[in-house]
């Protein structure tokens, strides 16, 4: 067993002294030399560069999915600009055809296309006989009144279900006549 005496006489041993110091001493530069050597130093520049390819790679992939995304969305808007411009041109003759005089007063609307794809009034609206703006009306349509010139009626002739049947009702005259003038 070692006791205190003979630990102390290990270190103090000329040549553990001499060999350890030495070992110390060029153990430390050798570290030292290590990091300082151009191998260390490329291994390190080649770990970074490859960091820094793989980054911009990464980025650059983000870059060409952000493009082809961006083309996508371009794309599906031309094609919806297209699809409505040929929609526009098909559109039917009778969609200028949105306002008109039943009986008391004229009349104006909107044609709306349903989800089963056929053309429908909205919007149907009576016009203030004095100043021609869209009249307001109680839900069943016997009393009307203008927002704009207080021009009131409850002698109401026709309310917007019978005006919308004489809309539909012209349409198929105008067709009828339409056919018979290509005969
Ligand atoms: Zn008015």
């Amino acid at each position: 067993m070692l006791n205190k005496q003979k630990v102390k006489e290990f270190f103090l041993n000329p040549w553990v002294v001499t060999v350890g110091g030495g070992i110390i001493l060029l153990g430390v530069p050798g570290i030292w030399d290590l990091i300082q050597k151009k191998e260390f130093l490329t291994t390190l520049k080649t770990v970074i560069s490859f960091m820094w390819k793989l980054i911009i790679g990464f980025l650059n992939l983000q870059l060409r999915l952000w493009w082809i995304l961006v083309a996508i969305a371009v794309g599906v808007l031309v094609l919806w600009i297209i699809v409505k411009i040929k929609d526009r041109e098909n559109e039917p003759e009778f969609l200028k055809y949105t306002e008109d005089r039943f009986i008391q007063w004229k009349w104006s609307w909107t044609w709306e296309l349903g989800y089963n794809k056929k053309w429908h009034v909205d919007n149907l609206m009576a016009h203030c006989p004095q100043c021609d703006t869209r009249m307001q009306h109680d839900t069943y349509e016997i009393h009307f009144r203008c927002p704009r010139c207080g021009f009131d009626s409850h002698d109401v002739l026709q309310n917007s279900n019978a005006v919308e049947a004489v809309i539909h009702d012209n349409l198929r005259r105008a067709e009828k006549k339409e056919a018979a003038q290509h005969k």
